[in-house]
């Protein structure tokens, strides 16, 4: 059995389709899970819901989808990404709004807890360093923990020694072992560690590791539909540098 991951998708249908059809090759596109963000910032909301809820998926809330349906307030968001949510919302019909507003903030799968920001603050808390690492762990029941939100991936590991937090770049293989781990597959469609690829992860559930992707895919498409739509231009242009 394998499963694809998928955070922060943002409304990238180009991105999203990329992930998808390299997970079919994997043979890993007919288990989904979603770590939230499906929507936000790209100018394809709506056909990121359909398609990923053409995959049956297992998903959790991001602070976006909920700050679109208003769960949340958009008070802590930039200028830009507050304009892309009500945006956003605008194109979506009221099964979609119904979808995001049902989602919820935590879900366990087997050894996985799987939640956008931590499992201690599922929609606002950034994991980016090791202290908010390690304060998370005593919030898991499950040896591992998938996260999204800070569209870097990156794996902490909770070992015997120091624990460490470290930067996945390009493909990498993670074996799981006794060890209690927080792993985040970046985002699919707005990365923010430099490298502008779509970034997901497989879970290889029979040699038990997580596999990070990079996967290739049309921006130049998704920045032309987001000038289009009107929505702000250094949304656009940041997909070009990965930022
Ligand atoms: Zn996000």
């Amino acid at each position: 059995m394998r499963i694809a991951i998928l955070a922060d998708i943002h409304g990238n249908l180009e991105a999203l389709s990329a992930v998808l059809a390299d997970a079919q090759k994997r043979d890993a596109a007919d288990s989904v899970w979603c770590l939230g963000d499906t929507v936000g910032y790209g100018p394809d909301p709506r056909a990121c819901i359909d398609t990923l809820l053409g995959t049956s998926p297992v998903a959790v809330a991001g602070n976006h989808d909920w700050a679109i349906v208003g769960k949340v307030s958009l008070r802590e968001f930039n200028p830009y990404a507050a304009l892309a949510c009500r945006w956003t919302l605008a194109q979506l019909s009221p099964a979609h709004i119904d979808y995001l507003v049902n989602l919820p903030l935590q879900v366990e799968r087997g050894p996985f807890t799987l939640v956008h920001g931590s499992p201690r603050d599922p929609i606002w808390e950034y994991l980016v360093s090791l202290t908010s690492a390690r304060a998370c762990f005593q919030h898991l029941s499950t040896p591992y923990c998938l996260v999204g939100h800070s569209h870097v991936p990156f794996m902490c590991r909770e070992g015997q020694g120091t624990p460490e937090m470290v930067e996945l770049p390009g493909n990498t293989t993670i074996p799981l072992g006794e060890e209690r781990l927080i792993v985040n597959p970046g985002s699919v469609g707005q990365p923010r560690d430099g490298d502008p690829r779509a970034s997901y992860a497989i879970y290889h559930q029979e040699e038990s590791s997580l596999e990070i992707r990079r996967v290739s895919y049309d921006l130049r498409a998704t920045q032309r539909k987001m000038r289009l739509a009107g929505l702000p231009e250094p949304l656009a242009e940041r997909l070009q540098y990965g930022r």
